[in-house]
C-alpha cells in the first residue's frame, strides 16, 4: 500500500467483498452492499499502543490511525475525548449495580455525538478536493455541517424534514448555511440527497462520503474502552436512528481487541429506540433478522429514520454480542430526560430519553443483569429540543423582591407537603 493514503488500504464491499479505491462512493456496483474502509492494521499496531494514544491531546484524533483521513485531519480537531461519568445515583434509581454515562450532551462544537462523523466526514472531503459539502439529516448532523463547515470556510446545503425542532432549526441557520426544508419525512430527504449527490458533485457527509463519515462513530466506542481503564463495558446502551453508531462502537471494541489494546470479553450492545419509529427494535423483538419499514411519529426527531441503512447490521450485531432491543413511548422518553436530569444533572435531547427509557427496562426485564456494568450513550444536547419537554418540568414560582413574600411561599409549601 502507498503512503499516500495514510493507515486505509481500499473500500471494500460489505457484501461481496470486492475492493474500491479510497474516492467519494459509497455503493458496490454489483450488490448495492455498502462499502467500508479497509485498514492496515499490522501497521497500525506498530504506531497505536495505550501509551502513545495517551501522550496525545484529548481529543478524538488520539486514534487517529483508526481514522479515515490519509494526512493530519484539518477540521474538527478538538472534536471528541467527552466525559465518562459514573452515575451512582442513576444506577440506584434504575436498579444496577454499577452505572456510565458517555456524555456527548457537551462534544464540541455543536453539543451532539454528530461532530465526530462530522470532523471525519470534512477532513477527508478536504483531502479528496471537495469545497461544497452536504447532508441528509434528523437535525444534529445539519447543526455539525453548518457549523464545521463554517469553521473550515467550506459551502454547506444541509436538507432537512420540514418538522424539526426551532432549536435544531436555529442553530444550522446562524452558521449561514444554505439550509433546505423538504416536505417529508427524513426518508424522502435522504433520497433526494442521493439524487442530488449524483447529479452535482458534491462532497455529501452521509451519501458519497458515508464510508469515511460511519468509521468517525467509533472514536466513542475508543473513547468509553480507554476511560474505563482500558476495557470495554459488560452492557453498552445506543440510541439507533440509521443503527450506524450501534455497529460502529461495537467494531471499535473489536478493533482494540485485535490491537490487544484491550482484553477479549463478553460486551453485550444494546440498541434503543422510540416506539413511534422502531423498525429496528421491532424487529430484534420478534427475532427477525430484517426489519419492516415504518413511518416516524415521535419526538425523538434525531431517531426518526423509518428506512434504517444499517439496520440489517445493528440487528446482527445485537445478536452477536447476546444485546437486546426496546423501545419507549413518548411519555417514557420524557421520564427518561427528567430522570438523567435528576439525577445526574445533565439535560439530555429526547435521543437521551431514549436511551436512559430503554435501560430502565432493560434492568427490569434482566436482560440487563442488575448486578452486572453498563455505559449508556447520551449522544445530543436538551438545550436542542425544548420543544418537547418545556411544559413538562414544572413551573417558576414568581413573586415580588420581597423578603416576606418568600418566606410566605416557604410556609405555603410546607402546608401543602403536610396536606
Ligand atoms: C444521529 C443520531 C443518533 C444515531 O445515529 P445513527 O444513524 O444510528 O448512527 C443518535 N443520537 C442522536 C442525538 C443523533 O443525532
Ligand atoms: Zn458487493
Amino acid at each position: 500500500m502507498s503512503e499516500k493514503n495514510g493507515f486505509m488500504k481500499a473500500l471494500k464491499c460489505r457484501e461481496c467483498g470486492t475492493e474500491y479505491p479510497l474516492e467519494a462512493t459509497h455503493v458496490c456496483e454489483f450488490d448495492f452492499g455498502p462499502l467500508e474502509v479497509v485498514y492496515d492494521y499490522d501497521r497500525i499496531k506498530k504506531s497505536l499502543t495505550r501509551e502513545s494514544i495517551a501522550s496525545r491531546a484529548k481529543s478524538m484524533w488520539r486514534y487517529r490511525e483508526l481514522l479515515p483521513v490519509a494526512g493530519e485531519p484539518t477540521v474538527g480537531t478538538q472534536v471528541g475525548f467527552t466525559p465518562l461519568v459514573k452515575a451512582d445515583r442513576l444506577a440506584k434509581r434504575l436498579g444496577i449495580r454499577e452505572l456510565w454515562i458517555k456524555n456527548d450532551a457537551v462534544n464540541y462544537p455543536t453539543l451532539s455525538f454528530k461532530d465526530r462523523v462530522v470532523s471525519v466526514a470534512l477532513s477527508r472531503a478536504r483531502e479528496l478536493g471537495f469545497d461544497v459539502v452536504a447532508c441528509a439529516s434528523t437535525g444534529n448532523l445539519a447543526n455539525s455541517v453548518a457549523a464545521n463547515a463554517a469553521a473550515a470556510g467550506l459551502k454547506s446545503y444541509v436538507l432537512i424534514p420540514h418538522d424539526l425542532e426551532q432549536g435544531k432549526v436555529v442553530n444550522s441557520l446562524v452558521y449561514k448555511a444554505n439550509v433546505i426544508s423538504i416536505k417529508g419525512h427524513y426518508d424522502d430527504v435522504n433520497k433526494l440527497c442521493a439524487e442530488i449527490a449524483g447529479k452535482f458533485g458534491w462532497a455529501f457527509v452521509n451519501v458519497n462520503m458515508r464510508p469515511y463519515y460511519a468509521e468517525g462513530s467509533k472514536s466513542m466506542g475508543y473513547e468509553i474502552a480507554e476511560q474505563l481503564g482500558w476495557q470495554a463495558p459488560q452492557h453498552t446502551v445506543i440510541p439507533m436512528a440509521s443503527g450506524s453508531l450501534l455497529t460502529k462502537v461495537h467494531k471499535a471494541f473489536q478493533e482494540f481487541e485485535k490491537l490487544g489494546l484491550i482484553e477479549a470479553g463478553e460486551r453485550h450492545i444494546h440498541g434503543a429506540q422510540a416506539t413511534g419509529c422502531n423498525p429496528i427494535a421491532a424487529a430484534e423483538k420478534s427475532g427477525l433478522d430484517f426489519f419492516k419499514p415504518v413511518k416516524p411519529n415521535t419526538i425523538a426527531k434525531s431517531l426518526a429514520i423509518g428506512t434504517p441503512a444499517d439496520g440489517f447490521y445493528a440487528l446482527k450485531v445485537m445478536k452477536e454480542t447476546g444485546g437486546h432491543a426496546e423501545d419507549v413511548t413518548d411519555d417514557e422518553i420524557r421520564d427518561g430526560i427528567r430522570m438523567l436530569a435528576e439525577c445526574e444533572g445533565i439535560f439530555a435531547e429526547t435521543a437521551g430519553g431514549v436511551t436512559v427509557g430503554v435501560a430502565k427496562k432493560l434492568i427490569e426485564s434482566g436482560k440487563i443483569p442488575a448486578n452486572d456494568s453498563a455505559v449508556l450513550c447520551i449522544t445530543g444536547n436538551g438545550l436542542k429540543t425544548m420543544d418537547a419537554i418545556q411544559s413538562h418540568v414544572g413551573q417558576t414560582r414568581e413573586i415580588r423582591p420581597s423578603l416576606r413574600e418568600f418566606e410566605a411561599l416557604l410556609e405555603a409549601e410546607k402546608k401543602t407537603a403536610v396536606a
